[in-house]
């Protein structure tokens, strides 16, 4: 029955069932990327539509209404999401979603409307979409996702009753994962702040050449791990070098690691040379690049770039 959500999501699963009793008009739901919030907006969204839901409220999986869900057939449901070749939802998108909403429901008391990434709609669509969102027929029901809601218009927002996903327990992440033959799992839960559905993107061996640059930087290291990545996309690197940056700047001021947890003797020995503001400027440029880490002519050289002003955080 609930193989449409992860074991971590029951708990939030029970809640929006209860939803169901008095439903607003649009639902945000707020979660980290890696905590699964297609799959338990899909089985909310199925639960919603079938004709013969469990006396909890989930759905049947068997009524006419879950089959055309299952085969992402049904008339009553419109996922609201990226086109081809697009970078942002665009405002075409959301008039094509418009006239679905327009046509009253054809099995059911609602008609759905998922925005599968919210943080993808753009100044326009988002103004299109405010305004069905301040005046929905009535059978409307929208389900927002973001894994970052600072970033959408504060007036879609207000129009949205908020959920936000709870993040699992340390240990059913751990036992999620015991199964996916992951190296350094633990690492790269606590990497990725307990949410279980994350890639490991880069290899073990650059993982071992970055930890050395990182914790020993030297020219010779800085090029052997710059001569390890060729010249892919930087995206991946930064984040982890400035999440590293950021466990340099909370163990020199507090005392205490968030990700890289086994790495403390490194710390210790790196606080002590650390010029702290220097830190704080790499950590803003690395934010600030990340950006636009996919635009980059030369990865590589960029790459070599950053790794060299991160030497530079200790030179006194
Ligand atoms: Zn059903």
């Amino acid at each position: 029955m609930l193989d449409k959500i992860y074991p971590w999501q029951t708990g939030d699963y029970d809640y929006l069932l209860k939803l169901k009793q008095r439903l607003p008009h649009a639902l945000l739901i707020d979660g980290a990327k890696g905590l699964g919030g297609i799959n338990i907006a899909n089985a909310f969204i199925q639960s919603l539509l079938c004709e013969n839901p469990d006396l909890d409220g989930s759905y049947c999986e068997i009524c006419s209404s879950c089959c055309l869900y299952s085969i992402n057939s049904h008339p009553d449901y419109y996922c609201l999401n990226l086109e081809e070749d697009e970078k942002s939802i665009t405002i075409s998108s959301v008039r094509k979603m418009t006239e679905f909403l327009a046509v009253s429901t054809h099995l059911g008391h609602h008609k759905v409307v998922l925005v599968e990434d919210a943080n993808l709609l753009n100044i326009n669509s988002s103004n299109a979409l405010l305004k069905i969102l301040e005046e929905p027929p009535s059978y409307a029901l929208f389900i927002l996702l973001s894994d970052n809601v600072g970033k959408l218009l504060p007036t879609i927002v207000s129009r949205c009753q908020k959920y936000k996903l709870s993040v699992p327990d340390t240990n059913v992440a751990k036992a999620y994962l015991t199964d996916k033959n992951i190296a350094n799992s633990e690492f790269w839960l606590t990497y990725n702040n307990n949410c279980p559905l994350f890639n490991v993107e880069i290899t073990e061996e650059q993982f071992d050449l970055l930890i050395k640059v990182l914790s020993k930087p030297s020219v010779d290291k800085i090029y052997s791990f710059t001569n390890s990545i060729e010249n892919k996309n930087n995206a991946i690197i930064f984040e982890f070098i400035i999440k590293w940056l950021s466990d340099l700047i909370s163990y020199k001021l507090t005392g205490i690691l968030k990700y890289f947890l086994n790495y403390e003797d490194t710390f210790i020995d790196l606080a002590a040379k650390e010029n702290i503001i220097k830190t704080f400027y790499l950590q803003d440029k690395l934010n600030f690049l990340l950006e636009w880490a996919s635009h980059s002519l030369n990865h590589k050289l960029q790459m070599e770039n950053i790794l060299f002003q991160y030497q530079q955080v200790f030179v006194k």
